[in-house]
C-alpha cells in the first residue's frame, strides 16, 4: 500500500511547525465523485427544510466550538482574533441565517406569467439540484470561502467536495470535523486535501459545478478544463481595487477607512485597498491624516493587536518585486520600510506601507499586491478618477468618498465593477442580499442572495397545457394558416406600434 504525502503546517506568525496534514492521494478521487453521487441522489429528496436541520446542527457545533475554531484561524494564517472572528467565523453564521429566512422560497417552484398568445397554458420554473458541487477555495479567509459556498450547494439539494488551499490545511481539516460533528450523511460533504495537482484532479473529474475562489492564472485553468465537458463555473478571482476621495469627503473618515481597507488581514483581501485616488485640493491633508491613522496600528499576535502576519511566503516576493520597481521609478515610503529592510526571521509580518509618487504603468497601480501596501496618487476631476480607477484588468470592489451622495452615486455609476460601496470599503461583500462577483478579469457570477443559491440548480423553465384541445394553431396542416395568423398578428400588435415613439425624435 502507497503512504499518503504529508503537508508539513506552519505557523505564519511564529515560523513553528504546527502540525502535518496527510494529502488526499489522487487515486481516492474516482472513489469520493462515485460516494458523492449517490449521496446526492438521495439528499436531493430531502426537503429544503429537512437540509436546513443540518445547516442549523453545524451552527451549534461552530458556536459550541468558537474560540477553537478562532484559535485554528489565527494559527493557520497569522491573522489577528478580531479578524478571525468577524471576517471568517461572522460571514458563515450570516450565511446561515440568510438560508434559515429565504432559501425555502428561493428554490420553491414558482408561476411565471403566459402571453395571451399561449391561452390556456401555465407557465413556472423550478429549481433541480445539479448533482456533485466541487468548491476549490483559498488561503486569505479559508473558512468562510469555503464554507459559505458549500453551504449554499447543499442546501439547494447537492453534494460537496471541498478542495481547501494547501497553504491553510489546518483550517480545511477543522471544516472537514465541523461537517462530520453535524452528521451529514456519508458521501455528502467530503474534503480533498492537497495542493494544485489534487486541485487539477478534481477539476479533471468531472463534477457538475465547479466554485472557485482564488487567483486569476489558477481560474483560467480551471475554465479550461472545465470548457472540455462544458462544466459551468462560478470564478471569484483577484482584484487591484480603487478607492476614490473626492475634495469634499469627510476626510477623518476616509483615512480611518482607507487605513482598514489597505491593511485588514495584512492586505490579503481580494478587495483590498490597493490603489487610493485622492484630489489634488486635498491630497496633502489626507495623506497626512491616513499617515497617523497607519502609525497606530499594532502588528502582533495578541488579541488587541491590530495587524497579524502574512499567511503564505510565496506573496511575499511578489510584494517586494513590485515595491522594489516602484521605488526605483521615483516612489516614496510615507511609512513602512524599504523591502530589503525587511525583517522576516521571527514570523512574517510586512510593515504597513503607504507609497507616493506612483503612476498608472507601476505594477504597484496594475498587479494585485495582495499585501499591506497602499499606493496614493492625486487627480485633478471626476472624470479622471473615473478613468484611472476603470484602467484595470480588475473589476471587483470600488469605493468612493465624498458627502455629496448624487456625486458619489453618479461616479459608481461609471465604474466598471462588480461591487462599490460609497463612504465605506469592502462591506458590499459581507451583505448576505447582494450578490457578489467580479467583472473583467476579476471573475464571472454572482454569489450571495438568491442567485447565489439559485447557481446550484438547472434552472428548469416547464409550460403546461391541460392536453384537452385537438390542436394547436401553429400545428400542422400549416394549408390555410398564413391569413389567420397573419390577422392575428396585426390584431395584437399593430395597435401597440402605432403608439411607440421615434427614436429619431429627440428626448424632452
Ligand atoms: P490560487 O489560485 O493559488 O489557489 C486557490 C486554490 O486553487 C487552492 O486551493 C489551490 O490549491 C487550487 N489550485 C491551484 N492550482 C490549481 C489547478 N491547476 N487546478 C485546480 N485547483 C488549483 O489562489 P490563492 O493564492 O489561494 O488565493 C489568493 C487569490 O484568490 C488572490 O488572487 C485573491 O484575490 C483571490 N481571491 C478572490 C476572492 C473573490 O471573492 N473574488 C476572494 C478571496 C481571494
Amino acid at each position: 500500500m502507497s503512504r499518503n504525502q504529508s503537508m508539513t503546517v506552519l505557523n505564519p506568525a511564529t515560523l513553528n511547525v504546527a502540525d502535518h496534514i496527510d494529502e488526499t492521494p489522487i487515486y481516492h478521487i474516482s472513489n469520493m465523485y462515485e460516494l458523492s453521487q449517490a449521496a446526492s441522489l438521495k439528499w436531493r429528496e430531502q426537503s429544503v427544510k429537512k437540509r436546513l436541520t443540518y445547516i442549523q446542527e453545524l451552527k451549534k457545533i461552530m458556536m459550541a466550538r468558537l474560540d477553537d475554531v478562532v484559535e485554528v484561524l489565527s494559527a493557520d494564517t497569522g491573522k489577528v482574533k478580531v479578524e478571525a472572528v468577524t471576517a471568517d467565523v461572522l460571514p458563515v453564521l450570516d450565511a446561515i441565517s440568510f438560508l434559515e429566512k429565504h432559501a425555502a422560497k428561493t428554490l420553491a417552484t414558482h408561476r411565471v406569467h403566459t402571453p395571451v398568445t399561449f391561452f390556456g397554458k401555465k407557465s413556472y420554473i423550478e429549481y433541480m439540484a445539479r448533482g456533485t458541487v466541487l468548491v476549490i477555495s483559498p488561503w486569505n479567509y479559508p473558512l468562510q470561502l469555503a464554507m459559505v459556498p458549500m453551504m449554499n450547494a447543499l442546501i439547494a439539494g447537492n453534494a460537496v467536495i471541498l478542495k481547501p488551499s494547501e497553504v491553510t490545511p489546518l483550517v480545511g481539516k477543522c471544516i472537514e470535523e465541523l461537517f462530520e460533528q453535524a452528521k451529514f450523511p456519508k458521501g455528502l460533504v467530503q474534503v480533498a486535501h492537497g495542493g494544485k495537482e489534487v486541485g487539477a484532479a478534481l477539476t479533471r473529474g468531472k463534477p457538475d459545478y465547479i466554485f472557485f475562489t482564488g487567483s486569476v492564472a489558477t481560474g483560467k485553468k480551471i475554465q479550461e478544463e472545465a470548457a472540455k465537458e462544458l462544466i459551468p463555473v462560478t470564478l471569484e478571482l483577484g482584484g487591484k481595487d480603487p478607492i476614490i476621495v473626492c475634495g469634499d469627503a469627510n476626510l477623518d473618515r476616509a483615512a480611518k477607512g482607507a487605513a482598514w481597507g489597505a491593511f485588514t488581514n495584512s492586505g490579503q483581501v481580494c478587495m483590498s485597498s490597493e490603489r487610493i485616488y485622492v484630489e489634488q485640493s486635498v491630497y496633502d491633508e489626507f495623506i497626512e491624516k491616513f499617515k497617523n491613522e497607519t502609525l497606530k496600528l499594532k502588528q502582533g499576535t495578541d488579541t488587541d493587536d491590530d495587524m497579524g502576519s502574512m499567511t503564505f511566503p510565496g506573496q511575499i516576493d511578489i510584494i517586494k518585486g513590485q515595491l522594489e520597481e516602484a521605488l526605483a521609478g521615483g516612489a516614496r515610503l510615507i511609512t513602512g520600510i524599504k523591502p530589503h529592510e525587511w525583517d522576516l526571521s521571527e514570523g512574517l509580518f510586512l510593515p504597513p506601507t503607504i507609497v507616493v509618487g506612483v503612476h498608472q504603468k507601476m505594477k504597484l497601480m496594475q498587479e494585485e499586491t495582495f499585501g499591506p501596501v497602499a499606493a496614493v496618487m492625486p487627480f485633478q476631476t471626476d472624470e479622471e478618477a473615473i478613468e484611472l480607477a476603470n484602467d484595470s484588468i480588475y473589476g471587483l470592489n470600488a469605493s468612493v468618498w465624498s458627502k455629496d451622495i448624487k456625486k458619489a452615486k453618479r461616479i459608481v455609476s461609471k465604474l466598471v465593477t462588480g461591487n462599490a460601496v460609497i463612504n465605506d470599503v469592502m462591506i458590499s461583500a459581507a451583505n448576505q442580499h447582494l450578490p457578489f462577483g467580479g467583472v473583467k478579469q476579476s471573475g464571472m457570477g454572482k454569489y450571495h442572495g438568491k442567485q447565489g443559491l439559485r447557481v446550484f440548480c438547472h434552472e428548469k423553465s416547464v409550460m403546461l397545457d391541460n392536453g384537452k384541445k385537438k390542436s394547436e394553431l401553429q400545428w400542422y396542416p400549416y394549408h390555410n394558416k398564413y391569413p389567420k395568423i397573419r390577422a392575428f398578428l396585426k390584431r395584437m400588435f399593430w395597435k401597440k406600434i402605432s403608439k411607440l415613439a421615434d427614436p429619431h425624435k429627440t428626448e424632452k
